[in-house]
């Protein structure tokens, strides 16, 4: 007689990103920015663990500060949970039990991370076996982040930040990252852009329509050159950020004077990343960083995106 195996929990690994390169463009026609961002999956993980229920459920622990983090239908992984049961028509539920390690509202894309794993556990669990084309589609539903925590790796996107091509990368890229006690509000950070753009309008040429990555950047990543990303890399919201946060000037400002090649805020940040030269680089910045009285840890990338763990 033949057993049927019946999986009842999955454990799935999804990784936070930093932007290496953020331009932001227009607003389109929904009051979206046009964005072109060159994104690096970095060894800040999520974990998600999904196990058969007939409700809807979550459960967050961390080793970062999670009060920010809602536990109802808010939560982006629970979402991705029913998101992909209505497009299966699956009538049972799920329990999600999510440790973060990136920081929440830092700019990593956390939350997307958890989201990303939900639907890669949730088809695993439920035995949906959604094609990689498919999860794609769900995951753009969710959130501009979604897809690219699926893909991992190295990629560009454009248009909200969604349309994703795979880059090419070579060898590993040290980072070191700050991290603050207080999120910011993604929303924020782009309308403080806005206002800022405006009051300069008179000042600075008009915007590209359509936002691009610069080449220097590809050919950095392509190269697995430090320097050259280094010289490369921007953040347009960085402006915005810094605004919103001064002391984050003050961040940057440190972690330069201390060796790091480059200095950016994450995404809308507040989380700051500095890229270095090496481990030994990354072990030295992060000593005196701490010592300043800053939370940093050292993170690599490129990694995988979402990807069941054998327990
Ligand atoms: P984004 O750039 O997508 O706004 P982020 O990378 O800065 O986000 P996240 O940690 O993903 O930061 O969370 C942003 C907000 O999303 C949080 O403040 C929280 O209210 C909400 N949120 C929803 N689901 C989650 C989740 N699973 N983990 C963390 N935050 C979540």
């Amino acid at each position: 007689m033949t057993q049927a195996f019946v999986v009842d929990r999955v454990h799935v690994r999804a990784p936070g990103k930093i932007n290496v390169f953020f331009a932001v463009g227009d607003v389109d026609g929904d009051g979206y920015h046009e964005v072109a961002s060159a994104y690096q999956a970095v060894s800040a993980y999520e974990d998600v663990w999904a196990t058969s229920s007939d409700e809807f459920t979550i459960a967050v622990t961390g080793t970062v500060d999670i009060a920010g983090v809602p536990l109802d239908d808010r939560n982006l992984a629970l979402r991705a949970a029913r998101l992909l049961a209505e497009e299966i028509g699956w009538d049972g539920g799920v329990h999600l039990d999510v440790r973060k390690a990136v920081p929440v509202a830092g700019g990593m894309g956390g939350g997307s991370a958890d989201a990303a794993a939900a639907l890669v556990a949730c088809d695993a669990l439920w035995g949906a076996g959604l094609s990689t084309a498919e999860l794609h589609r769900l995951a753009a539903r969710l959130g501009a982040d979604v897809p690219f925590a699926l893909l991992g790796g190295t990629a560009v996107g454009t248009g909200r930040g969604d349309e994703l091509s795979p880059a090419l990368a070579r060898g590993r890229f040290e980072w070191v990252l700050v991290t603050s006690h207080e999120g910011m509000s993604t929303p924020t950070v782009y309308a403080e852009l806005d206002r800022y753009r405006a009051e300069r309008s008179p000042d600075i040429a008009p915007l590209l329509r359509r936002p691009l990555v610069f080449p220097p950047v590809l050919q950095a990543l392509r190269q697995g050159d430090p320097h050259l990303l280094a010289s490369a890399s921007r953040n347009d919201l960085e402006i915005a950020a810094v605004r919103l946060r001064p002391d984050l000037d003050d961040i940057l400002a440190l972690g330069s004077a201390e060796g790091a090649l480059t200095g950016l805020v994450s995404g809308s940040g507040p989380t700051i990343a500095f890229l270095v030269e090496d481990e030994d680089a990354a072990r030295e910045l992060q000593v005196t960083l701490s010592a300043a009285g800053h939370s940093a840890l050292r993170v690599h990338g490129p990694v995988p995106g979402a990807r069941i763990v054998p327990d």
